[in-house]
């Protein structure tokens, strides 16, 4: 063996070596990254390691005279392995310039037939019986295929998603283009080979299966070099990711509290410097929790994406929208002009919500109230204006649905008076402070005091005497009214158990009752246990309810006014005829009695239609042989008019305001009175008469 001989073969391993060595370094990375690309040329480089391989092995052999037989096997082996190095290298670069899967792209029988087409050519051109070397024919071929495959393959490399690109990419783009050049240069030593006399002319061409190492080494250099640096954009982008995440929301991507807060920190910052005026609204949807109860949080997520995506459309550039969280979102307007821009924005903003949402091919309407605060004059603080613009959103919510409310410093005095209350009031119940005061109920006919309506105080400590105005709504909302409605139920029994004993044998007590109380599971129990412990006939309490607590449903209010009724308890109607549906109350539930609302009585004698009305439900009550009372009775000329309709029962500050038990008890034995403002001329002539 010559000695350029040995050295192509030592040439032709260490080639092999580094191709092996590259199938390494991609397959170890194709394990951490998992991209396709990576597979197909893991596969590649397998292929080329076993095409070198099998190619030194059989140079060896065929040098050293071994049988043809084994030799042509190893060749067959080796031109497999160099075109599927070729296939995969294609593969794999395609995969990595589009994106795209190859799979799905190239059918197996692309893959497969390019192969073929190659393995026969080999075959042909290994036994075609020409005259010159047709073994350097076939390796001019397989060079020329190889040197395209790469020159292909640089291009693709270099044309790789831009997000991928770095000094890597170029290194490999680098070595495919020069291994490319390189094996074009071989099939151009081939060719003058076959044409020339073989031998000396091309010595050097055994050199440069160095070369090819090199390049190969070059190539898993760059590999590496690029995979590291792709690794590196990866923990960037994911970086920019997180960024991204801590300011902005993940349903609607729009601004979250915070991004929202730093641009109005910005904004303010401007507008104190060019001294101009900048919006802030607060957006709510209403009924929102309707929406999620009744169809689901994947139904109420669209919702909230389809007005997060109408309100950033709506809105100008330079304008910030913010969802802060649940169905609340925030606009910053940097440059407002007057109240007209700020009126203007709202209603946009109002109708493109109202615009019907297409869910599963169903309509839903959703409304929002917007509350609007100003910078400079409603705060100068980020956080106060967003928490004023707040303020200014319940105070339209307040007023109904699909409102708007700009702010006003007298709101969150209000809401912080409202919210001192609601602690003060949870409180009171444990204190003592409440107090029932009873207003007597007097018979049309003979002037009796036949009953007492039972009304609840509230001494409070710092603002004295406070009547149910002032805190009723506020302990509806908290729900303190049940034990503080239970609280007035033992009082007043307890009470009218006292002067019963007194010998006011046949007085009722009126206690007012709330549609929470009668929600309350145990309520009847509770009613019935008060009545027994204090010995009292289930006739002697009447409950007033109002008329739309009457036609609550669905929460067992109507059968537990029903209990109640078969226990033997009183039922009225208070306030009758300024509720909603008055009569079908009458026909759900047996009553006994309807109280006249304060307004019908209080225009009798006047000109207009209230007192007809009072007539009227004095006749309808009759017709159903129900007690009529008539409440709020102020002077002489009313309790006229209802004694002259029939009206059987009446109560009034004409006779006398509700007052504590005490004063009660002397209005009721008629014992003399001492003059006082709250009570009545009828009460101050009755005091007189029995005297
Ligand atoms: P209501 O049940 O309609 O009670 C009648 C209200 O009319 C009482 O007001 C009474 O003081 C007032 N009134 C009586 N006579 C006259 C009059 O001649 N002229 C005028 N202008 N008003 C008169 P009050 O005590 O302030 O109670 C207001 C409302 O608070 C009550 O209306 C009732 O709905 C509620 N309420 C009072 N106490 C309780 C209670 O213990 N439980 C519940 N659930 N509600 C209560
Ligand atoms: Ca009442
Ligand atoms: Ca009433």
């Amino acid at each position: 063996m010559d000695f350029p001989t040995q050295i192509y073969h030592v040439s032709l391993l260490l080639q092999a070596a580094g191709a092996v060595l590259t199938a390494v370094v991609l397959h170890g990375f194709h394990r951490i990254e998992a991209r396709r690309y990576l597979r197909q040329w893991t596969r590649g480089w397998i292929a080329l390691s076993i095409h070198l391989c099998t190619a030194a092995i059989g140079h060896v052999l065929a040098d050293r005279g071994v049988a043809a037989a084994a030799w042509t096997f190893l060749d067959l082996v080796s031109a497999t392995g160099g075109y599927l190095h070729i296939v995969f290298l294609l593969l794999g670069t395609y995969e990595l310039a589009t994106g795209r899967d190859a799979r799905t792209e190239a059918p197996r029988i692309v893959v497969f037939g390019g192969f073929a087409t190659g393995l026969l050519v080999t075959i042909a051109l290994t036994w075609a019986p020409t005259g010159a070397d047709p073994l350097a024919a076939r390796y001019g071929v397989d060079s020329m295929l190889v040197g395209a495959a790469h020159i292909t393959a640089a291009i693709g490399v270099c044309r790789a998603p831009k997000a991928t690109r770095g000094i890597g990419v170029y290194i490999v783009g680098g070595a495919f283009f020069v291994y490319g050049a390189e094996q074009l240069h071989y099939a151009a030593i081939d060719v003058a080979t076959t044409m020339l006399e073989p031998g000396q002319a091309f010595a050097y061409s055994a050199y440069l299966g160095f070369l090819d190492f090199l390049i190969h080494t070059g190539m898993a250099l760059g590999m590496v070099t690029w995979l590291l640096e792709d690794e590196r954009g990866k923990t960037l982008r994911a970086t920019v990711e997180i960024e991204h995440l801590a300011y902005h929301d993940t349903l609607t991507g729009l601004p979250n509290r915070r991004l929202f807060l730093d641009h109005l920190r910005l904004t303010i910052a401007n507008a104190t410097r060019t001294e101009r005026m900048a919006g802030v609204f607060f957006l709510d949807l209403d009924r929102f929790k309707v929406i999620n109860d009744s169809l689901g949080h994947a139904a109420g997520d669209r919702v909230l994406q389809a007005v997060a995506e109408r309100i950033r459309t709506l809105v100008r550039q330079g304008d910030t929208v913010a969802r802060l969280g649940g169905d609340e979102f925030t606009i910053l307007v940097p440059d407002v002009h007057g109240l007209e821009d700020l009126e203007a924005i709202a209603r946009k903003v109002r109708d493109a919500v109202k615009e019907p949402i297409l869910l599963d091919g169903r309509e839903l309407f959703v409304t929002a109230s917007v509350g609007v605060s100003l910078f400079p004059g409603d705060a100068r603080e980020p956080e106060r204006l967003v928490e004023n613009a707040d303020t200014a959103m319940y105070r339209a919510k307040a007023r109904g649905t699909d409102g708007f409310a700009l702010y006003a410093p007298s709101m969150n005095e209000r809401a912080v008076e409202q919210l001192a209350l609601e602690n003060a009031l949870f409180r009171a119940l444990g204190r003592h402070e409440f107090v029932v005061h009873y207003q007597p109920i007097l018979s049309t006919g003979s002037g009796d005091i036949v009953g007492v309506e039972s009304v609840v105080r509230w001494l409070h400590a710092e603002r004295g005497l406070l009547f149910p105005d002032e805190f009723m709504a506020a302990a509806e909302v908290t729900g303190l009214i049940v034990p503080l409605g239970e609280w007035v139920l033992r009082t007043a029994c307890a009470q009218l158990a006292t002067w019963h004993r007194a010998g006011h044998r046949r007085l009722y007590a009126a206690v007012n009752l709330s549609v929470r109380q009668l929600q309350q599971a145990d309520f009847v129990d509770v009613v019935r246990a008060v009545l027994a412990e204090h010995a009292l006939p289930a006739a002697s309490i009447e409950l007033e309810v109002t008329e739309t607590i009457a036609m609550q449903s669905g929460d067992g209010t109507v059968e537990k006014l029903r209990e109640l009724k078969a226990l033997g308890c009183r039922i009225a109607i208070d306030d009758f005829g300024t509720g909603y549906s008055s009569l079908s109350a009458l026909r759900i539930f047996p009553v006994d009695a309807l109280k006249i609302d304060v307004s019908f009585v209080r225009d009798i004698g006047g000109e207009d239609a209230r007192g007809t009305i009072a007539a009227a439900v004095i006749n309808l009550a009759h017709s159903l042989q129900l007690d009529v009372v008539a409440e709020g009775v102020e002077g002489e000329t009313q309790l006229e008019f209802l004694r002259a309709h029939g009206c059987d029962l009446w109560q009034g500050y004409y006779f006398s305001r509700p007052v504590s038990a005490g004063r009660c008890e002397e209005l009721l034995s008629g014992r003399p009175l001492r003059t006082t403002p709250s009570f009545g001329l009828a009460a101050q002539r009755m005091a007189a008469t029995k005297r």
